[in-house]
């Protein structure tokens, strides 16, 4: 019956409950139980999730905070905790581990790993055309990383800016086809890869570029943007959606770099005059602006974090993480997207979607910006490059970071164990060693056995109930399984929770072979212990 004092019940039951689920959280900060907790543990329980002090979501309760202790002096309260919870679904989804990567500390320990080992990777040389980026310290390495859920890592140089070069191509792509849309822009821009170096004087059978992630196609999405417009409004719509991208952080603008640029250009030059000659420009294009509207957005400056943020957007469907701001829509991320996978790394472009399969853009300053379509962005920088202009580590570190986890496009068809899955839960990855291996020996595929193990589970592992791989083999009398596992040296006599071993199984199945022997193996075990 629908009594008031019934709902009454029912409501204080539900705040009872979330009080409680409340109460969990902040004792799990509240590490002395002392019933309050300061500002700085807040953030670095936060910090382990990947959320940021400076995190634009979270201003009003930081502003909160700060305003609570100088009033106080104490710290934040149970009281004052729970009101923030109520403000934000971030905070509660982050303190329970429930973002898109939920283990994000062992995440970034792997990336921190890989980083390391790329530190010592010196081979290489910086670009050279221009003196301001010659001059560049080659040893600088960079990675950032910030997930469709606004879990953000830096690690290295990533308080230094660099220019964007290349990486500004994908964006200006964007900024054209959300104003004009894919068949306007299409008209003026073809997207195939061209097989051919990223200046090179060629256009395709329709006098096009041949896509837009290679100088020709770049310069004719800059003859695009805003074509109308001022082209100092031009430039602030590219710095503004930059800004955007980066979550309000804004970029900077490298004049000399600019200015090298310009006096540098003579393939762009001649590569503009080329297109023009075959009508490819819309009508009325000014071609020296459109020139140096394009060296000016190579020349924009950014620090990682802003471009991993601007990685992360395009993750994202086109809304940032940070701020929640609708940047592109995303048919015009999937377009861009499909370039960026197809065309985005110069010559190297088929290679690194066969091998490594994301979609990424690479720039000739060392930066390169990763994409893991609903799941996160990602920055390198660093500035060697390789003989075909890309960052020597950044191409390094999507090979291992693509090795370790399974991003590759197709990686979904492939139902291996051998790369982890950052979107699962801390155990769950482990959990799924042990059962796969537990299946594996009671289907007798010896060959999972031996890649399980080389992926480090444990052959000893026991699911829930205590049962083993060996349990298992020996109960579906697979032979050669448990002749590979006690070869390996497993335990032949745990016990599963009702209390049997594996050679019961074997009996219990009349599998007399495999009571044979496991009888042997353990005599022998029993002799060589009690030598
Ligand atoms: N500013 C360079 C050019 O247009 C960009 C080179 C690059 O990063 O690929 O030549």
């Amino acid at each position: 019956m629908k009594t008031k004092e019934n709902i009454k019940t029912k409501k204080e039951a539900l705040t009872a409950q979330k009080n409680m689920a409340y109460l969990g959280l902040f004792n799990s900060i509240d590490h002395n139980k002392e019933g309050i907790i300061q500002p700085y543990q807040f953030w670095n329980e936060l910090k382990s999730h990947g959320i940021l002090v400076d995190d634009p979501r979270l201003k009003d309760i930081n502003d909160n905070f700060k305003k609570e202790k100088l009033k106080n002096r104490k710290g934040i309260t149970f009281e004052l905790f729970s009101k923030c919870i109520d403000q934000s679904i971030l905070l509660t989804k982050s303190l329970k581990g429930e973002l898109v990567i939920p283990d994000f500390k062992s995440f970034t320990d792997e990336i921190t790993t890989i980083y390391n080992k790329l530190e010592k990777n010196l081979s290489g040389s910086v670009a050279n055309y221009i003196p301001q980026l010659a001059r560049v310290n080659p040893d600088q390495f960079a990675v950032s990383i910030c997930t469709i859920d606004g879990q953000r890592f830096d690690y290295g140089d990533f308080n230094t800016d660099f220019c964007l070069q290349s990486t500004c191509k994908p964006i200006n792509y964007c900024i054209a086809h959300e104003s004009l849309g894919e068949s306007v822009v299409h008209k003026h821009i073809g997207r195939e890869p061209s097989g051919r170096s990223f200046n090179e004087m060629a256009l395709n059978n329709d006098g096009l570029p041949h896509n837009p992630l290679i100088n020709s196609g770049a310069i004719m999405c800059s003859s695009l943007i805003e074509r109308h417009a001022p082209i100092s409004d031009r430039f602030d719509l590219v710095m503004k959606t930059w800004s955007e991208l980066s979550g309000g952080f804004n970029p900077s603008f490298n004049n000399s770099v600019y200015l090298s640029e310009k006096q540098t250009a003579d393939r762009n030059f001649a590569l503009a005059y080329f297109m023009r000659e075959k009508n490819a420009f819309p009508e009325n294009t000014n071609l020296i602006e459109t020139l140096e509207f394009y060296f000016q957005c190579c020349s924009i400056e950014v620090k990682s974090p802003s471009m991993a943020s601007a990685a992360a957007t395009l993750a994202n469907g086109g809304v940032n993480p940070l701020t929640g701001k609708n940047v592109f829509n995303s048919s015009t991320v999937k377009n861009c997207l499909s370039l960026m996978n197809s065309c985005g790394m110069y010559d190297f472009s088929g290679e690194y979607a066969f091998k490594i399969g994301f979609p990424a853009k690479s720039g000739v300053s060392g930066a390169m910006m990763i994409v893991i379509p609903n799941v996160m962005g990602i920055c390198v920088w660093s500035p060697n490059l390789d003989e075909l202009g890309n960052s020597v580590r950044g191409v390094e570190f999507s090979k291992m970071f693509g090795e370790r986890f399974n991003f590759h496009n197709y990686d979904s068809l492939i139902n291996s164990n051998d790369k982890l899955d950052p979107r699962k839960s801390k155990y769950e990855n482990k959990i799924d060693g042990v059962i796969s291996l537990i299946y594996a020996a009671s289907l007798g595929d010896i060959d999972e056995i031996k890649k399980l193990e080389a992926r480090g589970i444990d052959l000893n592992s026991a699911d829930y109930d205590g049962r083993t791989a060996l349990h298992l083999a020996a109960s579906e009398g697979h032979k050669e399984v448990v002749e590979y596992l006690i070869n390996r040296n497993t335990t032949a006599n745990l016990k599963d929770r009702w209390g049997g071993s594996p050679i019961e199984d074997a009996k219990r199945s009349n599998h007399r072979n495999i009571v044979k022997i496991l009888e042997e193996y353990l005599s022998n075990q029993f002799k060589s212990e009690n030598k």
